[in-house]
């Protein structure tokens, strides 16, 4: 445990801030004062291009859940892999307001953050890829996009269903982000095949040949479309007719070649890792450890680290297949989101938030270990927005009044009793996202521009300047 926390501290030739021996005798976790790291971050700061870029998403991921995850797993003086890149800052999170832009929403939803960093225009809460305020099709271009008319290769991976918000602000343009499928087009007539429009995200996704996409959201791909040169087919017939293969399990996935592969593991979002106990309001429960192993022991859909793995080889390996028809480049864009952090704070579980957290940081491990390979990679791990969990005292048992929301106490791996509470809403009532800067970190070529405190539309713009996809005067809104 000691030697594999020490590890950790050696990427990239830079010990993380403070460096952990974990005292197991104690069951304590200590922290001892870190070397001057000048050095080490001035041989760090490399300003060359990124052949690949590799984004990592912790969906609803604030600092809290971090924190709370970290405690839990590795301890308060542990370290997990996100905790490692040897640059870090932070990136502010809000919307716009649909019906007056000069005005800010301080609480942003996936859809709205996610076209900030994807395309670098902020958007209101619930448009994917597309302007605030427009009645039509009004699309923004997306660093996904413009990665793949250079000719790189391009994927998007998920927990969540591939049509919910985050991988959708990449590859798909709707005014809202419920129009996942061609069935589900109430909110978006304008962009409904039949009436002319892209269709739906699902459509959107494989009419824009994205080379690999992993995740959930079967459902969506099942229903029928209803217009252009394919109605009548399947979102998966259509995809199978552009040359997608189509898996639907790990062991499809481990087998999937080229040219492209569209993995569909669950039906709606994929299976949570962890289980455990809801938090609740008082009388709170006793303290819980969380049941770890369920979508390994349930089922047969892949890990988001295999996922990841999987996908980086598939874009490393195919031949060219994207859409473009430049002559292809050597390199990709991959993206890859924990979707059900956010997905299970809404509903004050805890246990599973953490699963989720720390599968995660599987895959972020993925990353960085191709990165070390592959020194021309981009790294990023952020999140889109914060969540509502927070790290509050334990209650006593004598404690007279009973506070507000819901509450869980966990028994860490440390051994020591961790309060989480949800409170942003009544308990059950789905909690809200908060409106805070989020941590954004980052390793490889340009990873020092994530350093400070920046803007969520930023992030488009380094990306893009990585992979020279965008002249340097292109800023960021
Ligand atoms: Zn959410």
């Amino acid at each position: 445990m000691i030697r594999h926390r020490a590890r950790r501290h050696r990427m990239f030739g830079i010990a993380a801030a403070v460096a952990t021996i974990g005292s197991a005798a104690a069951g304590l976790s200590m922290a001892v004062t870190p070397a001057d790291q000048s050095d080490a971050l001035r041989r760090a700061i490399d300003g060359g291009p990124a052949r690949n870029v590799i984004l990592f998403l912790g969906d609803g991921m604030g600092d809290s859940e971090m924190t709370i995850a970290r405690n839990y797993q590795v301890g308060a003086g542990g370290r997990l892999w996100m905790d490692t890149l040897p640059f870090t800052g932070a990136y502010t999170t809000y919307a716009l307001q649909e019906r007056d832009p000069r005005r800010v929403d301080y609480v942003t939803d996936s859809a709205a953050s996610g076209t900030g960093w994807a395309t670098g225009v902020r958007t209101s809460n619930g448009r994917v890829s597309s302007a605030v305020g427009s009645a039509g099709v009004a699309p923004l271009v997306t660093i996904l996009e413009l990665a793949q008319r250079a000719g790189l290769r391009v994927g998007n991976v998920t927990t969540s269903e591939l049509t919910d918000a985050t991988p959708a602000v990449l590859d798909a343009h709707v005014n809202d982000r419920s129009c996942q499928g061609p069935a589900d087009m109430k909110a978006c007539a304008p962009y409904r095949k039949s009436n002319g429009g892209p269709g739906s995200i699902a459509e959107q996704s494989v009419d824009h040949l994205v080379d690999v996409l992993l995740g959930g959201g079967r459902r969506r791909f099942a229903q029928t479309i209803e217009g252009g040169p394919d109605r009548g087919k399947t979102v998966m017939e259509s995809a199978e007719a552009k040359g997608y293969t189509i898996v639907y399990d790990a062991s499809g996935l481990a087998a999937a070649r080229g040219p492209r592969v569209l993995g569909l593991f669950n039906d709606g979002n994929m299976s949570l890792e962890w289980t455990g106990q809801p938090a609740s309001p008082a009388p709170y429960r006793a303290p819980q450890t969380c049941l770890e192993g369920r979508r390994a022991l349930l089922t047969n859909e892949p890990s988001l680290a295999e996922m990841t793995a999987r996908a980086i080889d598939l874009l490393q390996n195919a031949r060219g297949t994207s859409g473009s028809p430049s002559a292809v480049r050597r390199g990709f864009f991959l993206q890859v989101e924990g979707a059900s952090i956010d997905k299970q704070a809404h509903v004050e579980s805890p246990c599973q938030q953490i699963g989720e957290t720390i599968a995660f940081d599987q895959a972020v491990k993925v990353g960085l270990d191709f990165a070390r390979s592959h020194p021309q990679t981009l790294i990023i791990v952020t999140a889109d927005h914060a969540h509502s969990g927070q790290i509050v005292p334990v209650p006593s048992a004598s404690e007279a009044s009973a506070r507000p929301g819901a509450l869980s106490v966990l028994l860490t791996k440390e051994g020591s009793q961790m309060a989480v509470s949800y409170a942003t809403r009544a308990p059950g009532r789905a909690q809200d996202h908060t409106g805070s800067q989020v941590r954004i970190a980052a390793a490889g070529p340009q990873a020092a521009n994530v350093v400070g405190l920046t803007n969520q539309t930023d992030l488009f713009t380094t990306m893009a300047r990585a992979l020279g996809l965008v002249p340097e005067a292109a800023g960021s809104r």
